[in-house]
């Protein structure tokens, strides 16, 4: 065991898990966990498998790397999939779109990045496989049940901690004349054209 499961051993350990109906379990869950699984599950707006898959994860992850919640970007995630549990990342750490600390390699993977900037750990969380085949009711209530440490795979990094979110100038498009970030804009002949007023060039497509 390494000493990331171990720190995580170590708070679940007592810490009883959320009931299938999303309630506590008992006192100390209220206390401690369910007002957070209240949250995400407020913020997504139903309970789902994949809103479960993200929280156990979303918890798992802040355990392993002893991390609270982002306050700005010290903790940024790279999600392998856009569905329900990015929600979950995004209230149980503070990972958010619009922080610049949430981001995407779509690759259709259960699978989360969480990477640590300030002492430069991460890990990789990967989804295991269900035991046996089960219905989505089932997969639900099963991902409800389990301990973070039998859902998932805890796997090192592959991509390397993305650089912090930076701030680009924005100019004029040359033909809308609406103002679009800089980057995003494609040179055309001598003039900045944001992507919406760029003609396609392909002279393979006859
Ligand atoms: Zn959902
Ligand atoms: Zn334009």
């Amino acid at each position: 065991m390494g000493i990331h499961e171990e720190r995580a051993r170590a708070f679940f350990q007592g810490v009883p898990l959320a009931r299938k109906d999303g309630r506590e379990g008992n006192k100390m869950y209220k206390e401690t966990k369910e007002s957070q699984w209240e949250e995400v599950v407020r913020f997504h707006g139903h309970i789902c498998g994949g809103l479960t898959i993200g929280y156990k994860a979303a918890s798992y992850a802040k355990k392993l790397l002893g991390i609270a919640k982002a306050a700005d970007e010290e903790v940024v995630c790279i999600a392998e999939n856009d569905a329900c549990g990015v929600d979950a990342i995004s209230v149980v750490l503070g990972c958010t779109v619009g922080r610049g600390n949430l981001l995407f390699h779509k690759i259709g993977k259960q699978a989360f990045s969480i990477y640590r900037r300030d002492t430069g750990e991460s890990v990789r969380l990967v989804l295991k496989k269900l035991p046996r085949p089960m219905d989505k009711e089932d997969a639900k209530s099963y991902y409800l049940q389990k301990m973070p440490s039998e859902l998932f795979d805890v796997k090192e990094t592959t991509i390397p901690l993305p650089e912090k979110a930076r701030i680009f100038r924005s100019k004029t498009c040359a033909v809308c004349q609406e103002e679009t970030m800089e980057q995003e804009m494609i040179s055309m002949e001598g003039q900045l054209h944001c992507k919406d007023c760029c003609k396609p060039y392909n002279r393979f497509q006859v």
